[in-house]
């Protein structure tokens, strides 16, 4: 196979037991991924990983350096080892490279050339043959200069044991975890720009993430709908598989306008998705719920409310932006594309009978109080009924890609 991708893990310092496990789970996922992309052969190398694909590789770069625990990767030419033939390939690799700067002559190019060896029994060692292939680039193209601290053009050399591997640049990965080396959560996903950075952070903590929103279809329309589709979709590049739970809210809407104190509807719809979010966990072997709360964010994301929604669930309830700012939310959200998305102009069904004056210290007792009229069991009976289900694998991926 003709193109070669080096694929290097993160958290590479996890202990004992966690590391096989993590690094299985990183193959199964890279597989996974490329499945759809044409042929490929992996190897697993302790914290690494080498891709071998027949078709050129800008598609699987694109889809690899997003992968939660991928810390970088690099597009590599795999050439002799032979010190001569070596010699002569990294020439022509920097050749081809340099075709694309400004000419040389004008200027001098601070480079270096950094060897490593992954097999120790090579004749020379590192420092010697990066002495020996930077003196042959010198000689070659006049204008480079040798600059260890700060080069503008690096040609990194990997000795392995069936040849060596040049390549020009480590592009960053996400860093984090390999989906599925933590347990499942559910997250609680609105059409909004916080809850799909939180589930994301999970994935990136190696949490597969199960996805469940609440819709009032018909008060809200079809496009709200839509619009959580596309996001899952889009979140679905991050991990391999992805399930998007929808729940009929609005008969339970209906009862909490009809039923309880206006300030407190808020509140009130919250309590009765963590019920539902808290039974359907246990059918999909979630663990834990996630949500996008902000301290502080909106008048009504205060402690007292966050401990009162709190109390309906059972799971923990995972709140990974609870310390995060709006901008660093946001920048968040552009990273990993959702930005986008989220600010599409659909209502979430939270909007639906939006009380005046909603309550921003909503007490405990007094919310008990109201659902007392409610027909709680009932409700929630026919929100998780009402479930209809997407499955969404990996292989989706848009034009623009
Ligand atoms: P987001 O940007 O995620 O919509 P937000 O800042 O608008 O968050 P709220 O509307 O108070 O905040 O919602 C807080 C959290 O409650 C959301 O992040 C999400 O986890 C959950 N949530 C709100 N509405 C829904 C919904 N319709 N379906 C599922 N979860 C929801
Ligand atoms: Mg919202």
């Amino acid at each position: 196979m003709p193109h070669t991708i080096v694929v290097r893990f993160s958290e590479v310092t996890l202990k004992g037991r966690n590391r096989p496990l993590f690094e299985r789970q990183m193959v199964r996922n890279v597989s996974r991924h490329l499945d759809a992309h044409g042929e490929f052969r992996l190897q697993r190398d302790s914290a690494r990983l080498v891709v071998e694909l027949n078709q050129p590789p800008h598609t699987a770069v694109e889809i690899l350096r997003g992968l939660p625990g991928v810390a970088n990767l690099s597009v590599a030419e795999l050439v002799p080892r032979e010190p001569e033939p070596l010699t002569e390939a990294v020439l022509a690799h920097a050749a081809a490279r340099l075709e694309a700067v400004p000419p040389l002559e004008a200027r001098s190019l601070p480079f270096r050339v950094e060897v490593s060896r992954k097999d120790k029994r090579y004749p020379l060692t590192s420092m010697e043959l990066a002495a020996r292939l930077g003196a042959a680039l010198m000689e070659r193209f006049e204008g480079l200069r040798v600059d260890l601290e700060r080069p503008e053009f690096t040609v990194w050399v990997e000795i392995w044991e069936r040849g060596a591997a040049l390549y020009a640049e480590k592009i960053p990965g996400p860093g984090g975890l390999a989906v599925g080396s933590s347990g499942t959560v559910l997250c609680l996903l609105s059409g909004g720009i916080d809850s799909p950075v939180a589930a994301y952070l999970m994935m990136t903590r190696g949490a597969p993430v199960v996805f469940l929103n609440f819709h009032s279809f018909p008060f809200i329309g079809e496009r709200s709908k839509e619009k959580v589709h596309e996001l899952v979709r889009f979140l679905a590049r991050y991990q391999p598989e992805s399930r998007l739970c929808f729940a009929p809210f609005a008969k339970a809407q209906e009862a909490i306008r009809d039923r309880c104190p206006e300030g407190l509807r808020t509140v009130l719809y919250r309590r009765m998705m963590n019920r539902v979010a808290n039974r359907l966990a246990g059918r999909v072997g979630a663990l834990a719920l996630v949500t996008g709360e902000s301290l502080g964010q909106v008048a009504s994301q205060t402690l007292e409310n966050i401990r009162a929604i709190e109390d309906t669930a059972e799971l923990p309830v995972l709140q990974p932006l609870i310390g995060m700012s709006k901008p660093e939310i946001i920048a968040v959200a552009r990273r990993i594309g959702t930005y986008e998305i989220s600010i599409q102009p659909f209502p979430d069904c939270c909007t639906l009978f939006q009380p005046r004056k909603p309550e921003t210290r909503a007490k405990i007792e007094r919310l008990a109080r109201a659902e007392s009229a409610l027909p709680i069991e009932e409700l929630v009976e026919e929100c998780l009924a009402g479930i209809e289900t997407s499955e969404y694998g990996p292989l989706y991926f848009p034009a623009e890609w």
